[in-house]
């Protein structure tokens, strides 16, 4: 996953499930562009059931990989710049979210601060990230657990629905 160019190449997860979903994953694939640089992969659209408050609305989520001159922290920044920009309020932990920009992986980086953690914890735990990662990065091997991404989707013990979005 590292390019060859010598910038950092980053997974991104977006997820949207308030207002015009699509149009959501759209702005924020621009922005991104715009702001952090191309996007080399780009995962199909998947229709997930919310993980960890479940009485809310489907999500559409999206992986892409991103080669960035931004190191991880700026990277975060500019993502959180992003969600402010669209129209993200904060409110109770995995609330509703016109956006979430969330990083999985950045190379192999191993980042564990208060603002920032590489990679992102969730991964092993949740379909909605695991499908469409195994999806362009079947091979990609997890820096810390040492399995790829297609291992760690078998493992995974996270039964919510996950459908291709048309
Ligand atoms: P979630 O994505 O879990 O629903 P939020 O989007 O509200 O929650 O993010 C909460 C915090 O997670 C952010 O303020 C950010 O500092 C932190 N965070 C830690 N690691 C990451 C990461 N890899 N990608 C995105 N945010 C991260
Ligand atoms: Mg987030």
């Amino acid at each position: 996953m590292l390019s060859k160019r010598g910038r950092g190449a980053a997974s991104l997860l977006w997820g949207s499930n308030l207002g015009d979903r699509p149009a959501n994953l759209a702005s924020a694939r621009e922005a991104i562009r715009a702001a952090a640089g191309p996007i080399l992969n780009t995962s199909a659209v998947y229709r997930t059931e919310a993980w960890g408050k479940t009485d809310q609305p489907e999500f559409l989520n999206q992986v892409v990989e991103v080669e960035t001159d931004l190191d991880p922290e700026a990277l975060l920044e500019t993502l959180m710049d992003i969600e402010r920009q669209m129209g993200r309020e904060r409110s109770e932990r995995w609330a509703p979210r016109t956006i979430d920009l969330d990083i999985l992986y950045y190379g192999q980086d191993v980042v564990q601060t208060a603002r920032l953690m590489l990679p992102h914890p969730g991964i092993p735990d949740r379909r909605f990230t695991l499908v469409p990662l195994a999806e362009i990065a079947p091979d990609f091997v997890h820096p810390q657990y040492g399995k790829t991404n297609q291992q760690l989707l078998r493992a995974c013990y996270d039964l919510l629905t996950v459908r291709e979005y048309f």
